[in-house]
C-alpha cells in the first residue's frame, strides 16, 4: 500500500510538472483526447467472418494502416514509454469484445515478449492492453526463444522464426484446462504469431479458441 500511494503521489507530481498532451492535437489533459479517440478508424464488424485455423473467433477492432492516430498511439505505447495510452487503446478492444458473448470465466493470455526484450522495454504491450480489459489475465505462455521482429521478416521466414518460440509458463498451476482462453496481441499481421501460440496451448490440452488484437496490419 505504501508503495502504491507513493507511486500515485509521484504520478500527481509528474502530471503537474509535465502535463499530458494529446499525441494528435496536443490538447492538454490526456495522451489521447476524446475527439481524437473518436477519429480512430474501426472495422464495421470487429469479428472476422472467416477466422483462420485453429480459431473459432478472431476479434480485431481496427485496421492498422491508414489509421494515423491509432498507429501513432501504438508506436508511442511501444517505443516512447507512454504506457497510459494502453488504457485508451484497450477501450477499443473492450468495445469489440462486447460483440462476442465470451464465457464469464474467459481468461486473457497476452502474447509474451522474450524476457530480454521485455526488460529492455520495461513492459509487454500486449500484457498492458490485457490488464486494461475487464477479464482475468494469465501469463500462460513464455517466449523461450529470442526471435526477430516479425514485421521485419519475409512471410516465408516468419513461421521459421517462431518455431518453438513459445512454451508453457511453468509457474502457472491449477488453471483448469477447460478455461476458455482468449489470446491478446497488439498488432496482427499474418496470424503466424497467434497461431503458433495457440498450437502450443492446444498441445498442452488448453482450450484456446479465440484471439483478439488491437489492429490488423
Ligand atoms: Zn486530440
Amino acid at each position: 500500500m505504501y508503495v502504491l500511494s507513493m507511486h500515485s503521489i509521484l504520478q500527481q507530481f509528474i502530471d503537474i510538472v509535465f502535463p499530458k498532451h494529446c499525441i494528435s492535437c496536443e490538447e492538454e489533459g490526456s495522451f489521447l483526447c476524446n475527439n481524437c479517440f473518436k477519429q480512430i478508424k474501426k472495422f464495421k464488424n470487429p469479428v472476422m467472418k472467416h477466422p483462420p485455423n485453429p480459431f473459432k473467433k478472431v476479434i480485431i477492432p481496427c485496421p492498422y494502416h491508414k489509421n494515423p492516430i491509432l498507429s501513432k498511439a501504438v508506436h508511442r505505447m511501444k517505443y516512447s514509454y507512454y504506457k497510459d495510452i494502453s488504457k485508451d487503446l484497450a477501450r477499443l478492444l473492450t468495445d469489440a469484445l462486447k460483440e462476442v458473448k465470451l464465457p464469464r470465466n474467459t481468461h486473457l493470455v497476452p502474447i509474451p515478449l522474450h524476457r530480454k526484450r521485455e526488460n529492455f522495454r520495461g513492459f509487454n504491450q500486449s500484457e498492458l492492453l490485457a490488464f486494461n480489459i475487464n477479464f482475468p489475465v494469465v501469463n500462460l505462455l513464455t517466449r523461450s526463444k529470442e526471435t526477430q521482429i516479425q514485421a521485419n521478416l519475409k512471410r516465408s521466414d516468419r513461421l521459421k522464426n517462431l518455431q518453438n518460440a513459445f512454451t508453457i509458463n511453468p509457474h502457472i498451476e491449477n488453471l483448469p484446462k477447460t478455461t476458455p482462453l482468449l489470446l491478446i496481441d497488439d498488432i496482427c499481421t499474418t496470424f503466424t504469431t497467434v497461431t503458433q501460440a495457440a498450437k502450443v496451448l492446444q498441445k498442452n490440452g488448453y482450450d484456446v479458441l479465440l484471439t483478439g488484437a488491437l489492429a490488423l496490419a
